[in-house]
């Protein structure tokens, strides 16, 4: 496929491979009234995996089809909060591998189901933090090094956090299609970071081609990311109920990364914008996407009206009916509940 045919939207695909990517982007109506700028969400929960890990997965695994790593009937595995492991199972089905993933307790069931019914091995541990040698990044590597062993076709480990093929992918269609879309009208571009691979790929892709475009950070409470890029020293507190962001460290997708201006957000302040966008915009986010629009608004602020920003619509709010959109769990966080989600039927049938 040559750049055009990749950055521009695409009609038909020869398979779902084909299909990752090449996601619209879509006008974001009150965060653009409330701040006087246009502010831009690329749909990335339109992927086939439903997630901007698609392209994530993609890329790490044609990657390692490239090196000669990863052998026909080969191991993918894999630690993740859930959305890689997603993109990883359906691009190991559709080219003939096969997934094992290593998945922290407390991520969602929806997206636990979503694995299992992908044919994805699935490996639940204890969320335990990075330092811990039970970490669930750190059993996935142990994992790949025994079954590149064991396995008779092999093993690779995905290793979606230091593996760069992550950002690239990111670099070569992400960052150039939002370029494309914005017909380079493009002044500010902000998301969170989980591997730092989407935050990463597409600054750098901006960048070279605009170097005035001001990256944001939009990070979430508990992450040491904001206090790293803000007084250079990771350092964290707080806690937030989003999944799949909240970096405590560089790693090697984050590597000169040219952030501009780091936020840090509240989920008290990213819920509302969560709930309003569902029932006012038709837009049923996951709470990364909340997290990335609360930092769009922020940026918008900073750089004043009339300006163009862009922010990631990471995955859809049906992967965490059980958390986010459960009055229930929110009361348990002494978090907002918005009245739609408890509304009773009013018309008799
Ligand atoms: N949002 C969601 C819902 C995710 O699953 C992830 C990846 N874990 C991210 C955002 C962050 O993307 P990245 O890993 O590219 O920083």
């Amino acid at each position: 496929m040559d750049k055009k045919q990749r950055t521009a939207v695409m009609s038909s695909a020869a398979n779902v491979i084909e299909a990752i990517g090449h996601t619209p982007l879509i006008k974001l109506r009150a965060a653009s009234e409330a701040t006087g700028c246009t502010i831009l969400g690329k749909a990335e929960f339109m992927n086939p995996g439903g997630s901007v890990k698609d392209r994530a997965a993609l890329s790490i695994v044609q990657d390692a089809i490239a090196r000669g790593a990863l052998k026909p009937g080969g191991l993918i595995v894999e630690g993740t909060a859930g959305n890689t492991g997603i993109g990883l199972a359906l691009v190991a089905n559709a080219l003939g591998f096969k997934t094992v993933i290593v998945i922290p307790e407390t991520q969602s069931q929806e997206k636990k189901d979503l694995l299992r019914l992908q044919g994805a091995e699935l490996i639940e541990v204890p969320a335990v933090g990075y330092a811990d040698p039970n970490n669930y990044v750190k059993l996935s590597g142990r994992l790949a090094e025994r079954l590149a062993k064991e396995h008779p076709a092999g093993a690779i480990w995905a290793n979606q956090f230091d593996n760069v093929a992550n950002r690239q992918g990111h670099f070569e269609t992400t960052g150039p299609e939002i370029w494309d879309q914005t017909e380079g009208k493009i002044d500010g571009f902000i998301c969170a970071v989980g591997t730092g691979g989407t935050l990463a790929g597409i600054a750098l892709a901006l960048k070279a081609k605009k170097p005035e475009v001001k990256i944001g950070l939009a990070d979430p409470l508990g992450a040491a990311l904001y206090e790293y890029y803000a007084h250079g020293v990771l350092k964290s507190s707080g806690s937030s109920i989003t999944e799949g962001i909240g970096q405590g460290r560089i790693t090697a997708n984050l590597e000169n990364v040219p952030v501009d201006i780091p936020f840090q957000i509240p989920d008290e302040e990213a819920l509302p914008i969560l709930f309003d966008l569902a029932e006012n915009e038709g837009l049923l986010l996951g709470g990364s996407s909340a997290i990335n629009v609360a930092g769009a608004i922020r940026l918008a602020k900073e750089l004043g009206p009339g300006h163009t920003i862009v922010t990631i619509l990471a995955d859809s709010g049906a992967r965490y009916q059980s958390k986010l959109f459960n009055p229930a769990f929110l009361r348990g966080k002494n978090l907002p509940v918005p009245s739609w989600l408890e509304r009773q039927p009013t018309i008799k049938p």
